[in-house]
């Protein structure tokens, strides 16, 4: 298959990186070949896709960080010559009242120019992950934000479900509400309510969607609004805003080539049913068992198990997958972490899956299954992997990718609770059956 370079039509900018591929997931699917980078590109070399996603870490640190940094990505991607910026959020509107959504949004409006620049939309609603805004207020499942666990969060707690009081306490903007009646008439109500709102001095308009039908109502009625913020569910309405249209062909990968092995630092319970089933299988895993560490000199014994972990693996990748991990359960976990501390624990297993894929990318491997979200960034960074095009799914929120650039090959990334217990397995099968 070949195809031209195309121009990129939609730059989106990521405050986290799950988040960013959650929101390049969508985009797939409905259709926008798409490339989700780490950071922000440090060259202007052109890239070919329909859509980009910088992902930042800009959701908890300050606001003139996030700020900064947000910039820069709308800078680089302005600079591939995008057409529309996406400032991607959390779904449940992960902020506090110094930030980050309502300053960053400003920032993006005040940097962009032409016609429409001021005004913009703000809507974390995914209706298909139980994610809804009815009159300005935002549901988790059945329960508004504020009853929801996001009560209780340790770095942004939400106690506020009305997110036009939540996002004016962020704004200078005045904010106001595109509700439900209006998204109930149709997209060209829609878009005279916006010309209404934007003659009533009005910045930015929460949006109400209690349906995936509504993103896809809302989608047309932003072609053309130089910035949208939302969460990854308006993704799902934009692609065609340019004539294309959900296809195989968006989430098309190059054929997968290599070794394989899955490499494992997620202690959530769906992660320890994946290792236990795949265990079960018969097929080949070690295990890190950081309990049996002395205290003194941890990374050297860290590097010992290393070179153990390599030189079993090694004869065994021609026959199909390795598992190496550090996957426990909670009771272990917490002696693990009495012994060593939570965070320095946490740091050390990193480091030691990090120099295992090192390891297991010299020996060959180019398909990569990871499971865990910090694990993810140490083995990613470990790579050297800068960006990555973005495949087909999974599972919901999980889809494979491929780092073109670099000799990683094939990768999916599983966060803590995603998958079914066979997602080792099945996430092979899948690569198999689906690329090209
Ligand atoms: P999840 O997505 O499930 O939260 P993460 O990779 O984000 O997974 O977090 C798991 C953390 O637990 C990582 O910092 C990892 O290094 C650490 N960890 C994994 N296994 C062990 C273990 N056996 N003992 C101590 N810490 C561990």
């Amino acid at each position: 298959m070949t195809h031209h370079l195309t121009k990129p039509l939609l730059g989106c900018i990521a405050d986290d990186f799950t988040g960013a591929t959650d929101l390049a997931n969508n985009l797939v699917r409905a259709g926008m070949r798409t490339v989700q980078t780490i950071g922000v590109p440090t060259d202007n070399q052109a890239i070919d896709a329909d859509a980009i996603v910088v992902a930042l870490k800009s959701r908890t640190i300050p606001a003139k960080d996030a700020i900064a940094q947000s910039l820069q990505a709308y800078a680089w991607l302005k600079a591939q010559g995008v057409e529309q910026i996406y400032f991607k959020y959390c779904s449940t509107f992960d902020s506090t009242p110094q930030g980050n959504i309502g300053p960053v949004t400003e920032a993006l409006m005040d940097a962009m120019d032409g016609p429409g620049k001021g005004f913009t939309i703000v809507c974390p609603a995914f209706p298909e992950n139980n994610r809804t805004i009815f009159k300005g207020h935002l549901f988790v499942g059945d329960v508004l934000l504020s009853d929801s666990g996001m009560r209780n969060h340790p770095l942004t707690p939400m106690t506020d479900a009305n997110l036009v009081r939540v996002m004016q306490a962020q704004t200078k903007r005045k904010v106001g509400l595109i509700d439900h009646t209006t998204m109930a008439k149709g997209t060209q109500a829609i878009a005279d309510k916006i010309k209404q709102l934007e003659a009533d001095g009005v910045g930015v308009a929460i949006v109400d969607a209690t349906s995936n039908e509504d993103l896809k109502t809302l989608g047309p009625a932003l072609k053309g609004m130089p910035l949208v913020t939302a969460g990854s569910g308006v993704a799902i309405g934009l692609p065609g805003n340019w004539g294309l249209q959900s296809s195989a062909q968006a989430a098309a990968l190059p054929a997968p080539a290599g070794y394989q092995a899955i490499v494992s630092g997620s202690c959530s319970l769906a992660t320890q049913a994946q290792v236990a089933n795949y265990i079960s299988m018969g097929l080949p895993s070690w295990q890190f068992k950081p309990l049996n560490w002395t205290t003194q000199d941890v990374p050297a014994q860290i590097k010992a198990d290393v070179q153990a972990a390599l030189a079993w693996a090694h004869p065994l990748l021609a026959q199909g997958p390795v598992l190496v991990y550090a996957t426990t359960d909670a009771d272990t976990l917490q002696k693990v972490q009495a012994k060593f501390g939570r965070e320095q624990a946490g740091e050390w297993m990193e480091s030691a899956l990090a120099q295992v894929c090192i390891g297991l990318q010299a020996m060959g491997v180019k398909q990569w299954v990871i499971a865990g979200g910090e694990t993810s960034g140490a083995c990613v960074q470990a790579l050297n992997i800068t960006q990555m095009q973005i495949g087909p799914q999974i599972d919901p929120g999980v889809p494979w990718c491929f780092a073109p650039q670099h000799t990683a090959g094939h990768l999916t990334l599983k966060s803590g609770n995603f998958g079914t217990p066979d997602f080792f397995t099945k996430a092979l099968k899948v690569l198999a059956e689906t690329a090209a």
